[in-house]
């Protein structure tokens, strides 16, 4: 940007030479006084940005929101050009600072190569298929291997989701028969496996907090992961769904682009904070073979992922009917292999487990 023409059009302004940053007098956004600064690698960061700092992009167009007669000076507002260079080729590049957390499923680690940091998995499948209770197992396979995870579950209160994981850690060995309010049987974890559980949980697995009415908001939902990453360590992340971490914000033109762009800060984040998110998604009404097209929204969810698995229940069509249910890595830009794992679901401890082989036991 010529930052001299918009000087002239939006009021004064100073050069930090120290932070290299342009410190104006007004925001023409939120009209701040001396808040708005814009630095030279393209970033720009006022009271209106919430404290994170957002693109020339997004100053452009929250200027033209507000000032829509003004073209002439949001034009002045553009991104720094990229500088164009080249890597030899003839030297060897080494992939500094990923990390791996596998994924608990031998065969998917095989084909995934386990969860990547930078990276973003999604999972989809439709309601009551398994997309969630496989989300936990793998959230609980993380915490096995001494990792901090970070759980956002749009529709489970924090309750039913602690009763739900407790359950998956127990396995079917710790898990009891026990009437309910209307003397129906239902399987509970053995108290004197809760209590073990929880220490064994204590500080690793962390619930993201729903009960605020602002959580479910797009930014709130980034913010959170952030702090979650900064405050408390956490690696891997889940996102349980799409749909309602991201429901909208109201007057919202085109939601599908306004939800991409969510994703599109999903990956951004997990590049940024070198961690790996996973995030489920719902699959569109009209299901077709190719799950890369099955998620719901635009096209451009299966475009932003690194891999994408598909969860379904197994139907008598299936070659392999002893298993329950069907894992499908329909996209894999990580090692381009693709497939399908059968896994067997054992409904006590809500626990799959590959077909063959048995239930990963948690060291609690
Ligand atoms: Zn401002």
């Amino acid at each position: 940007m010529d930052k001299t023409q918009f000087l002239d059009i939006i009021g004064k302004y100073t050069y930090d030479k120290a932070n290299g940053t342009y410190n104006y007098q007004y925001c023409p956004i939120c009209g701040a006084y001396e808040r708005l600064k814009i630095d030279d690698s393209g970033g720009w960061l006022c009271d209106c940005t919430g404290g994170e700092k957002k693109t020339l992009l997004d100053l452009k167009q929250e200027f033209l929101k507000k000032y829509p007669a003004r073209k002439d000076v949001a034009e002045l507002i553009v991104e720094k050009e990229t500088p164009t260079s080249f890597i030899n080729m003839g030297e060897i590049q080494r992939q500094e600072n990923i990390r791996v957390i596998s994924t608990g499923f031998e065969t998917i680690d095989n084909m995934t190569g386990g969860f990547q940091s930078g990276s973003l998995f999604v999972i989809t499948g439709k309601r009551g298929e398994g997309k969630s209770t496989f989300a936990g197992q793998l959230a609980l396979n993380a915490v096995e291997q001494g990792k901090k995870v970070c759980f956002y579950s749009g529709e489970l209160s924090s309750f039913m989701f602690q009763n739900w994981i407790y359950t998956q850690a127990a396995g079917n060995n710790n898990v009891e028969s026990v009437p309910d309010v209307l003397g129906m049987p239902r399987w509970q974890v053995k108290p004197e496996a809760a209590n073990k559980i929880a220490s064994w949980l204590d500080g690793k697995l962390w619930l993201y907090d729903n009960r605020y009415a602002e959580a479910n908001n797009k930014s709130n939902v980034i913010k959170g992961l952030k702090k979650a990453k900064v405050e408390l360590g956490c690696e891997l992340f889940f996102v349980d769904n799409l749909m309602t971490a991201y429901a909208g914000n109201d007057g919202e033109r085109d939601f599908y682009r306004a939800q991409s762009k969510f994703v599109i800060e999903l990956v951004n984040f997990a590049s940024e904070y070198n961690v790996c998110v996973v995030l489920i998604a719902h699959p569109k009404k009209s299901y077709t073979d190719d799950i890369n097209d099955n998620v719901s929204g635009s096209a451009d969810i299966t475009n932003l992922a690194s891999v994408v698995i598909g969860v379904r229940r197994s139907t008598s069509a299936d070659i392999t009917s002893e298993t329950d249910a069907i894992l499908t890595i329909g996209k894999n830009r990580l090692y381009g292999t693709t497939g399908a794992v059968g896994l067997c679901y054992d409904s006590t401890c809500r626990q799959l487990s590959e077909q063959g082989k048995k239930p990963s036991g948690y060291s609690w």
